[in-house]
């Protein structure tokens, strides 16, 4: 320990060890940085930036060694012999290199500190082969164990700074690795020159091609320079190039899922078109739209959402084979391209595969989420030839599917475009309907179930179409709802079933649909309180249905609102329950005064395992809240039954009603039939036949 510290003390100049601590610090940092930045990378990148290293590394532990030795005294003199020179420095570059390429593809293994062990034995081999090269006039006696302290010194702290620059992935880990390696070179490099006694001998022949000190300091300086600019140069291409494929990943792929985006698909599929056509393959395009997603993004929230598309679009990148493609195209779309197709057999092949990744539960913080797909398909060259038909044309299978219930798969087929024509027809035809008086009014019956006796009517739209005859809200309420038309529609509805209300002789009440836009109308409560107004109805007779779905869509605002029309003293039901995401919160949180289980669930009543356990809990639920419960569609006997055992409240169905034009309910709300002269809300013509109540008769109470 004394003979090193003496050599450091007495046999060095300062300011060199000055500039060599200073070299060694930078080089260490840089060979660090380096370093970590290749552990990211991957194969022929990762080996670049492990070469770029290896050089930074070697270089610093050269230049440390010869700047040192430039201001290192010995009492005899001494020059540098060229070859082992430089081929110290080749050492010391390709020992660094070779230990960080280890270290870099090391993980749970000791091969991260086995690649610091050989740049700490590069760190020696340097030195001693430094030394060999160097020529003194007298000859240089090793202390042994000095020696073989320098080397192991070099050897624990080199592993002791990789292993902690690449087990502590941060800037502490990284930084914390330099001051280690920077420790290593220099405690190797003193220990060793404290090993070393020059003993004076008789003067030796120069070399002819041997390296005076001040060769070698600009030996040094030239080396570290290019080594450095070299550096310097490939960081900076490599940068440029990072950056722009940077730009050009990010243009391509979605954000939030890494996966293939929009813009990617519509380069990527008339590649693909190309390809096939010159082969005259097939190539089929499914677009696939999640099912009940904005019911978990409503629900659970937006991060439960997002985890959800992470998770769904990791499965669908996993399933994808050799000439198969998957691009999210946009909220929870997802598109996807099989080249080389056979048929639609092979089509199909594709999408269950598809489905069968999307309807697996996700966990997440150790809830489990699932939603289903509607998946269209079309093949090429058959449905279309072109990138954008055949995505436009599977858009129009996929929702087919949509409405399906049941089989989530739908190929395209030409009577699609039939529908959608006549679709568009049917949305231009219904503006106007009211000022056309082609809107009507149905009334159904509702039940006590206690009596028998009519408590009720639910008003039901109809659509007096010219040409079609009588079209069911179910074909025209969705395109009212696209098109921004349910509200005036809609407040037509209210004004004219309260003014039919407010004629009939008996108190009965009256149910009135309302649709989501009409729920996020913040005037909804003055519409209402004018329809009563201007009617007459009171208020307690009115029951507005809302269904759970456009609860969903504001949870907050549809609550304010719900509390304006409660204060007006009308009531409100929960219809189609059990059909949405509603969960029993809801119920808590709204002030529902009815609720009306859905008639697919009291179709399989007695039948059905599944719906008769959820009729039984809901009139259990609703009854222990104190909310009155109907259920709807009601057509046999046996239903009647089974509800009354339950302790259903109140009835509607085709046992005791169809919906029915105003002129039909006559002798049900007032006992006389109606003339057709009277003032009505609508000047619908009404079917002017008085025909009895289709109340049956022979229902049992
Ligand atoms: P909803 O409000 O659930 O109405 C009950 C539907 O079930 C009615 O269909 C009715 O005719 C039918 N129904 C009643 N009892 C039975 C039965 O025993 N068996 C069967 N198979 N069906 C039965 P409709 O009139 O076709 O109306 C369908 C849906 O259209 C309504 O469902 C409602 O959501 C919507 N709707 C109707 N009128 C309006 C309206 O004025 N405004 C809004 N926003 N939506 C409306
Ligand atoms: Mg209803
Ligand atoms: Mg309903």
């Amino acid at each position: 320990m004394l003979r090193v510290l003496t050599c450091l003390a007495y046999e060095h100049n300062y300011w060199y060890v000055l500039v060599a601590a200073i070299v060694c610090v930078a080089g260490s940092m840089m060979t660090m940085g380096l370093f970590d930045r290749a552990r990211q990378l991957q194969g022929s990148n990762r080996l670049v930036w492990v070469l770029l290293s290896g050089m930074a590394g070697g270089t610093a532990i050269w230049t440390t060694h010869f700047v040192a030795m430039l201001g290192f005294d010995p009492p005899t003199g001494y020059t540098y012999e060229p070859t082992l020179t430089l081929a110290s420095l080749a050492i010391a570059m390709v020992f660094t290199a070779a230990g960080l390429h280890l270290a870099a593809a090391g993980g749970p293994t000791f091969m991260i500190e086995a690649g610091g062990a050989v740049i700490g034995l590069g760190i020696a081999a340097m030195h001693f082969t430094g030394m060999a090269g160097l020529q003194v006039a007298g000859h240089v006696e090793w202390a042994a164990d000095l020696v073989v302290a320098s080397v192991v010194l070099g050897v624990l702290l080199a592993t002791l700074a990789v292993n902690r620059c690449a087990r502590v992935s941060t800037v502490r880990g990284q930084t914390l690795g330099a001051g280690l390696l920077v420790l290593a070179i220099c405690s190797m490099h003193f220990t060793a020159m404290g090993a070393a006694t020059f003993v004076p001998g008789p003067s030796f022949g120069l070399l002819p091609q041997a390296f005076s000190s001040e060769l070698v300091a600009i030996s040094v300086m030239a080396i570290l320079s290019v080594v450095a600019g070299l550096g310097l140069y490939v960081i900076d291409a490599r940068s440029r190039r990072e950056v722009l494929d940077g730009f050009r990943h990010a243009a391509l792929h979605d954000a939030l899922t890494g996966m293939p985006n929009r813009a990617h698909l519509a380069s990527h599929l008339p590649d693909v078109l190309k390809a096939c056509a010159a082969e005259e393959g097939k190539v089929a395009v499914i677009v696939m739209d999640l099912d009940r997603f904005k019911d978990v993004n409503d629900v659970h929230g937006h991060r439960a959402g997002d985890a959800l598309l992470q998770a769904l679009a990791a499965r669908l990148g996993e399933t994808m084979r050799v000439g198969e493609f998957v691009a999210r195209a946009g909220g929870d779309e997802f598109v996807a391209v099989k080249q080389g197709v056979d048929g639609a057999s092979d089509a199909l092949e594709f999408a269950r595969r598809l489905v069968g990744c999307i309807s697996l539960p996700v966990v997440r913080q150790e809830r489990s989420f699932s939603v289903g797909a509607s998946l269209g398909v079309s093949l090429y060259p058959s449905d279309a030839r072109d990138a954008d038909e055949l995505i436009g044309v599977a858009d129009l299978a996929m929702y087919r599917a949509k409405r399906q219930a049941g089989n989530k798969i739908c190929f395209y087929d030409h009577s699609m475009d039939e529908g959608r024509r006549a679709r568009s027809a049917l949305t231009m035809e219904l503006n106007g309907a009211i000022e056309r008086d082609e809107l009507t009014l149905y009334y159904q019956p509702q039940i006590a179930v206690a009596t028998g006796e009519v408590i009720g009517f639910e008003a039901l739209l109809r659509w007096n179409h010219p040409h079609r005859g009588l079209v069911l809200p179910g074909e025209f309420i969705p395109i009212a709802e696209e098109t921004g038309l349910i509200l005036p529609i809609g407040e037509w509805v209210l004004r004219s079933a309260c003014a039919e209300a407010a004629r009939w002789a008996k108190p009965l009440k009256l149910s009135v649909n309302i649709a989501a836009a009409q729920l996020s109308q913040s005037d909804l409560s003055r519409i209402v309180h004018e329809a009563l107004i201007e009617t007459g109805l009171p208020p307690a007779r009115l029951e507005l249905e809302i269904t759970e779905a456009s609860i969903i869509d504001d949870l907050h605002g549809t609550l304010q609102i719900l509390r304006q029309l409660k204060l007006l003293g009308v009531a409100i039901a929960m219809d189609d329950y059990g059909t949405g995401y509603a969960s029993l919160s809801t119920l808590q949180k709204f002030p529902f005064d009815k609720i009306k289980i859905d008639r697919s669930f009291v179709e399989g009543v007695g039948t059905d395992r599944a719906s008769t356990a959820i009729v039984k809990a809901t009139i259990l639920l609703a009854n222990s809240l104190d909310i009155t419960v109907l259920a709807e569609g009601v057509e046999r006997q046996e239903h009647l039954d089974f509800l009354r055992e339950q302790g259903c409240s109140e009835v509607q169905g085709y046992l005791f009603g169809r919906p029915q034009p105003a002129s039909e309910i006559a002798g049900l709300v007032d006992g006389r039939a109606r003339t057709g002269n009277e003032r009505r809300p609508s000047r619908s013509a009404y079917t002017e036949i008085f025909q009895p109540p289709a109340l049956a008769r022979s229902v049992a109470f």
